[in-house]
């Protein structure tokens, strides 16, 4: 170890970055080189980063870049996962990007180093099961952060019963491994924020405990401030040791349906003054499909406080799924469900086929169930698992094709069998 020693000498430098050790904590000494204790710090995040296969290599060259894609590269990387909703891929990409920047820009030194760039939270608006969660989902993956998803009804306000909104901070830890530092640049996903409307001006008639007290309480979380987090959760307690977690390069991305907001948003266009045609604008319908004019002031009128809506800068509509993004989510997505049974089938050797008229009735009806896509899996679910409870047992089978009538009324599949295929051959 003689030569790995803390150093504090004022003539030694760093052999990466040339800082002075009187200008860092500590510098370790290897044979005729130094390296002080940021760079270590930055050559772990490097690392990190190295193991995501999602960082670009221009990503892995230098520190600052660390964790910084293109807006477009996250978009294509988002487009892997999720269907559709190229508005919303754009906007939280770009907002993304901003926020990473941000964070670099907090270590710039000469020019506009007084210019403070905003936090870019998100609001996404948007019917349920359109993909909102799994945009978010997607991003921490892409991103190589840790995610918490957090359901905005179950947080009251400091000394009611449910949840202290810290709480989402104490899951946050907890799916970093403890870890503070990662907690720190991981993000936050709200759900049904829209139930935390302030009750009288809002057409949201369904929560009853104030969810103003709520809207206060996510202000400074949101903006980025030191919390003291009970790091196994629960209430704070006065035995139970904090730990400090600060939120100012946390990225929060809340979400919610926002039900009655199009009446909204329709009202304020139909009395619009500065509306381009006066007839079109009295039929103006109160449609979700509105949902990408929204303003501000709708989201007032609906129940928010002005300081939680300008916390959140950066507000983006999903779109309802059209039959066609439902049949893609089967098919397409990296993960989509039907690749997901085609390997499952395959690790029994068995090829998987599935009848597009059988897929387009799973489509159908998880439309009726007015749960997005969300109701697509279940549907599938309830059809395969008759012939994946039998599959196993079937001796011969090359091939099973999942036909209408299987998701209609839980018909056999057809089966190809080994001996069929062999006698056509020869036949
Ligand atoms: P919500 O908008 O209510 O948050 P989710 O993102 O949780 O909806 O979607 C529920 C499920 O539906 C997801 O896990 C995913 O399987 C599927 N899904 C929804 N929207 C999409 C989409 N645009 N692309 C791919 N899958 C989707």
């Amino acid at each position: 170890m003689a030569n790995n020693q803390f150093m504090q000498a004022e003539d030694i430098h760093c052999s990466f970055c040339g800082r002075s050790s009187s200008d860092v904590t500590s510098m370790i000494a290897g044979p005729g080189v130094f390296i002080c204790d940021i760079c270590i710090q930055n050559s772990v995040e490097i690392l990190r980063k190295n193991a995501n296969p999602f960082s670009p290599p221009q990503a892995r060259s230098t520190m600052r870049d660390f964790s910084l894609l293109k807006p477009s590269e996250l978009k294509r990387a988002l487009d892997q996962y999720v269907v559709g909703q190229d508005h919303a891929k754009e906007a939280l990409s770009v907002a993304v990007y901003n926020h990473y920047k941000r964070m670099q820009s907090q270590s710039l030194v000469g020019s506009f180093e007084e210019v403070e760039i905003e936090k870019s939270n998100i609001l996404l608006l948007g019917p349920t099961g359109t993909g909102k969660t799994l945009l978010a989902q997607t991003l921490a993956r892409i991103l190589d952060v840790p995610l918490t998803i957090a359901d905005a009804t179950t947080l009251t306000e400091a000394g009611y019963v449910g949840d202290d909104v810290e709480s989402v901070l104490s899951q946050l830890l907890q799916n970093s491994e403890f870890d503070v530092d990662r907690a720190e640049r991981g993000i936050v996903y709200i759900d049904e924020i829209d139930k935390i409307c302030r009750k009288g001006d809002s057409p949201n008639i369904t929560r009853d405990v104030s969810g103003e007290g709520v809207q206060q309480g996510l202000l400074k979380m949101l903006e980025g401030t030191v919390a003291g987090v009970p790091p196994r959760g629960g209430r704070k307690h006065p035995e139970q040791p904090l730990v400090n977690i600060n939120t100012k390069n946390i990225l929060f991305i809340c979400g919610g349906a926002f039900d009655g907001l199009e009446r909204i948003i329709a009202r304020r266009l139909r009395t619009s003054t500065i509306g381009f045609n006066s007839e079109e604008q009295k039929h103006v319908e109160a449609d979700v499909a509105l949902f990408p004019h929204v303003e501000p002031e709708d989201l007032l009128k609906y129940g928010f406080i002005p300081e939680f809506i300008g916390r959140v800068p950066i507000i983006t509509a999903l779109e309802p799924l059209s039959d066609e993004a439902m049949l893609d989510i089967l098919l397409s997505p990296k993960n989509a469900l039907v690749k997901q049974y085609q390997k499952l089938f395959l690790m029994e050797g068995i090829e998987l086929e599935f009848r597009t008229d059988a897929l387009l009735l799973v489509v159908e009806k998880a439309k009726k169930r007015k749960t997005g896509a969300r109701g697509l899996r279940s549907i599938l679910e309830e059809a395969m698992l008759p012939v994946m409870y039998k599959i196993p047992d079937m001796k011969n089978v090359r091939k099973c094709i999942i036909t209408k009538a299987v998701v209609e009324d839980k018909h056999e599949p057809e089966y190809v069998l080994a001996l069929d295929e062999h006698l056509r051959k020869t036949a």
